[in-house]
């Protein structure tokens, strides 16, 4: 059996799309046959339950599990629609409480131990508290960032508070990308964001009224039956996340001939 894959979902400044990227890639791959756990690790700011439509079944949280209120397989929650995808949120709305590094180890293990393949962590953004714990159990860490300036150069201290604490197998997501705004040279291209962080790219997901729509609903993008160009760009990114694609979608031109080699892409 392959080894269980603890992924970080993170960013320098919030509001990028950190939440909305764990639920659509959790939920991807959970349909691409994968046992996923998802973990609402961003304390005070949770809502990945939401965009999932789960937030009516959250009985336990993982704080419940360290007090010993109840037991782990109790505070999972497992997705109706896809069985093999859960979630665990790790505290109600606005508690504070103090989750440690080896808390959030400990409980990484426990679900692993469960036959989870991949453990995907929403996790705060770089600046805020708990970021560092919520990193800890990770050996893989997926920065988001939208093509804006203030968030790359925030991007980019993330990506070196990751490095010193032991994180070298990083990728980068674009989010929130506009093809129109990249042809007037009114927003930097998906090339030259990668260059600037010199991070390798898993993905880049255009900015889409979808997202709003989906989130709403509760009910992720790469679960509609007629798929978004987000909604393709992020099962791109899973594919590409578990390594059975290589190529890039075209976001220029995602339904001619859907996808388009990585360097027809970096041209545009
Ligand atoms: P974070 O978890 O980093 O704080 P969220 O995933 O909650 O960010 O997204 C922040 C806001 O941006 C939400 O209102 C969400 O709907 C919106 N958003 C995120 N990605 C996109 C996108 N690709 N297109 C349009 N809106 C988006
Ligand atoms: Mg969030």
């Amino acid at each position: 059996m392959t080894e269980a894959r603890i992924i970080v979902v993170t960013s320098g400044k919030g509001g990028v799309g950190k939440t909305t990227t764990s639920a659509n890639l959790g939920m991807s791959i959970a349909r691409l046959g994968y046992k996923v756990c998802l973990i609402d690790a961003d304390i005070g700011l949770r809502n990945l339950d939401l965009l999932l439509g789960l937030e009516n079944r959250i009985l336990y949280t993982a704080i419940d599990i360290l007090d010993g209120e109840c037991r782990l397989d109790q505070a999972l929650i497992r997705d109706k629609r896809w069985k093999n995808l859960s979630l665990l949120s790790m505290s109600r709305n606005r508690q504070r409480y103090n989750v440690t590094r080896a808390h959030m180890v400990q409980l990484c293990e426990a679900i692993i131990a469960l036959g989870y393949q991949f453990v995907l962590l929403d996790c705060p953004a770089g600046i805020d508290v708990g970021f560092i714990n919520a990193i800890s159990p990770a050996k893989e860490a997926l920065i988001v960032t939208t093509p804006e300036i203030t968030s790359i150069r925030d991007a980019d201290r993330v990506a070196g508070l990751l490095e010193a604490n032991g994180i070298y197998n990083v990728k980068l997501l674009v989010n929130r990308v506009r093809p129109d705004m990249i042809q007037k040279n009114d927003m930097m291209s998906v090339k030259d964001v990668q260059e600037m962080l010199g991070i390798p790219l898993l993905g880049a997901i255009p900015e889409d009224p979808q997202v709003i729509i989906s989130t709403n609903r509760g009910e992720p993008l790469v679960l509609q039956k007629q798929l978004s160009l987000s909604g393709i760009a992020f099962e791109n990114a899973s594919r590409r996340l578990i390594g059975k694609q290589d190529y890039f979608v075209d976001l220029n031109n995602p339904h001619k001939g859907l996808f388009q080699k990585i360097g027809e892409m970096f041209n545009n």
